[in-house]
């Protein structure tokens, strides 16, 4: 038990554990927001007293529904649907859909966890949320990923609503599902409420730079604590792991600042790439085939490697932008990387990097960005589309770029004063948690029991 946990945090922790047993994850992500309360606490004993932290712990309202589909050849197939709706104190539930087989209720409540106080972080007036389904994309025909959507949204619409609930696309869930889920809302419930869904298409409804939006993001942040020890980007060396919607954007916007990514992976593989990740061919071969990166090695001539087996993490860089799934970033995988000099590590994904793989980094003196503040900038661009839904406008690339470099600006400024200011310099992970949570603390304590 670390210190910050002994005493009053100590008995919350387990009663969470015992009223969600087997959620490993999220006991995981809130131990670790838990263990970073104490400074705050100290100077807000109210927050306990009025058991605000019992009160975000435990998600408003869950709900676990089903959903049947027919394939292609018309076999019927029941999956599970999730939308954990966890905490509306800041404005209507947001956060993502994922669609992946290891979906499960703690899974989707850890996302919806960090959700909270990640959005809080933004500050833009957004609850935290999240959802899914155990279901697996991978190999099934744009018809049958169709008439899933359709059928996941026959369930779901009931509960959402542009001021109640507001999803968007997490991993296995992008433009052609949110227009899948979009559809079917708008066919049930007869209206055009655009504010509903957030990643919608360019021409209806849709934000510019919210598909770019977490991978730029995360980059920005990553320039930003570079620029707080007097370096750039610049020349650098950059893993990233990856190669979906998250990854491919970090790798463009790496770009622009004038570093060079050199590795990309999937659960197939990684790539090391010398002279610098093609995204051109990247995006053909992951976005518009639905391949693997094996194929972008094979049609690379001879530029780049594919390695089978073995973490990405190996491949020697100044700065790891982990961005594929929770826990890839192992404490051996941080180990290899401080002996190889990486100097920031800023996770694009949610929660990829272990508790012990964090530590490691910390002590070894790497910048270290959590999840929360670090890839905010895809919610945050829902955001701004949604405000753009609200207002009926649509706002040029280069109006919705200045805005999300904007936000992200601010995220870092508020993790790293808060960090300085609780006597944890350098800590943006303390930062991140103590900002964010006390920004939903006081929401919920001003609204009443
Ligand atoms: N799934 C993304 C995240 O983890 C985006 C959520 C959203 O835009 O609502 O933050």
């Amino acid at each position: 038990m670390s210190p910050v946990l002994e005493g009053q945090l100590e008995p919350l922790y387990a009663e969470l554990l015992r009223r969600n047993p087997g959620e490993e994850e999220f006991h995981q992500a809130a131990r670790e927001v838990l263990e970073t309360l104490g400074p705050l606490l100290a100077k807000r004993p109210e927050f306990l007293e009025a058991k605000v932290i019992e009160r975000i712990c435990e998600p408003e309202r869950q709900l676990i529904f089903r959903v049947p589909w027919t394939d292609d050849s018309g076999q019927v197939h029941v999956n599970r649907g999730f939308r954990v709706e966890f905490n509306s104190a800041l404005g209507p539930f947001k956060g993502g859909l994922r669609f992946h087989p290891s979906v499960n209720l703690g899974i989707v409540k850890f996302l919806g966890f960090e959700q909270i106080f990640k959005n809080a972080l933004t500050g833009m007036s957004i609850g935290g949320g999240k959802g899914g389904s155990d279901f697996d994309p991978k190999g099934r025909s744009a018809n049958e990923v169709m008439r899933f959507c359709q059928s996941f949204m026959t369930e779901l619409y009931r509960h959402l609503g542009e001021h109640t609930d507001v999803p968007a696309g997490d991993i296995g869930v992008g433009g052609r599902e949110i227009g899948y889920l979009f559809g079917q809302y708008r066919r049930i419930t007869n209206r055009y409420e655009a504010g509903v869904l957030t990643g919608k298409g360019l021409g209806w409804g849709g934000s510019q730079v919210r598909t770019e939006a977490t991978g730029y993001g995360s980059v920005l942040f990553i320039a930003e604590m570079l620029r707080v020890r007097g370096e750039d980007m610049d020349g650098h060396r950059v893993a990233v792991s990856g190669s979906g919607n998250v990854a491919r954007h970090a790798i463009d916007k790496a770009h622009q600042l004038g570093a060079t990514v050199i590795t990309c992976s999937d659960s197939s593989g990684y790539v090391v790439d010398e002279k610098g990740i093609d995204l051109e061919l990247l995006h053909q071969v992951k976005e518009v085939e639905r391949g693997r990166v094996g194929d972008y090695v094979e049609r690379r001539g001879g530029a780049a490697r594919l390695v089978e087996q073995g973490s990405v993490w190996q491949v020697p860089c100044d700065v790891a932008l982990p961005a594929a799934t929770q826990n890839e970033l192992t404490e051996s995988d941080a180990v290899t990387l401080v002996r190889n000099g990486v100097t920031a590590v800023a996770e694009g994904a949610n929660m990829p990097t272990t508790p012990e793989a964090v530590r490691v980094l910390r002590e070894a003196g790497v910048a270290f960005g959590p999840g929360k503040a670090a890839n905010a900038g895809g919610v945050a661009t829902s955001a701004l589309e949604m405000r753009q839904n609200a207002s009926r406008e649509s706002w040029s690339f280069e109006r919705a770029e200045e805005q999300l470099a904007q936000i992200m600006r601010h995220i870092h400024t508020l993790c790293h004063d808060t960090a300085q200011r609780y006597d944890r310099p350098g800590d943006y992970v303390a930062g991140a948690n103590i900002a964010g949570f006390e920004a939903v603390a006081e929401a919920v304590l001003a609204q009443g029991v």
